[in-house]
């Protein structure tokens, strides 16, 4: 599904579009028109990455112009399907430095998998899958896509390591926020290990300075033209102390 002319959204379930595994996020292609890369590769319970690979082609792009594979954060949601999209596309895969190890080893301990399993979020039998990465990315870190720029901002408090990624140079601003925030200023809190507010609000104060027109989040709505506008909300809460809504 194209957004615009640099950005696709190929893959989401129950919370996004349902065009791929019902577990997926929003899993994103950025088009610089000689190279693609991909966002958040989504779940890849049983055959779900192949839909993502058909809904890729049905837009008229080659998989095989996928070059780099960018992680938000180590949730299997997101990054399930990483090691499986790695070895079919034979791209690089870019991911936090600070949590790298864990995504070698397929920690699932780190990656909360145990508790989303207990609750019955995730299958009993699903596995996260150890997946090498390439490129270990920390704050200011800058990746080219062909013509477009990739910035990487550190967001922990949803949970460890997590990313957000600036990308400029094409149509618009559009920064990938992962489950950081989301629209009308929602955040998502989990009683997991390291989920942390304060480090939360932290992280929303810093986004809210950049500057960007599209928000496109994991997971629910996208915004192309009033992004800032939903991490203000976010920020405004936590300015007040407060807490701001959570999507679950
Ligand atoms: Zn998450």
């Amino acid at each position: 599904m194209k957004l615009t002319s640099d950005i696709h959204v190929v893959g989401g379930g129950y919370y996004g579009f349902d065009i791929s595994g019902r577990l997926d996020c929003h899993v994103y292609i950025i088009n610089s028109g000689s190279e693609l890369a991909i966002v958040d590769p989504g779940c890849g319970i049983n055959k779900d990455f192949d839909t993502v690979l058909s809904n890729i082609r049905d837009d008229g792009l080659d998989p095989k112009n996928i070059r780099k594979i960018f992680v938000t954060h180590y949730h299997c949601d997101h990054v399930g399907a990483a090691a499986e999209a790695r070895t079919i596309l034979d791209a690089e895969m870019c991911a936090a430095k600070s949590v790298a190890t864990q995504i070698r080893n397929g920690d699932e301990k780190a990656a909360s998998l145990d508790v989303g399993k207990a609750v019955g979020f995730y299958p009993e039998d699903f596995k996260l899958k150890p997946c090498e990465v390439d490129v270990e990315l920390s704050e200011g870190d800058i990746v080219q896509i062909g013509s477009l720029t990739m910035e990487t901002f550190e967001t922990p408090g949803h949970c460890e390591g997590h990313l957000s990624f600036l990308l400029s140079g094409g149509e618009r601003k559009y920064l990938f926020g992962g489950d950081m925030v989301f629209w009308g200023g929602k955040i998502l809190l989990q009683n997991i290990h390291d989920c942390k507010i304060d480090v939360y609000a932290d992280s929303i104060f810093k986004i809210e300075e950049l500057d960007f027109d599209a928000l496109l989040p994991g997971h629910l709505q996208i915004s192309l033209n009033n992004g800032k506008s939903h991490v203000s909300q976010a920020a405004d809460y936590f300015r007040k102390l407060g807490i701001p809504p959570n999507i679950v």
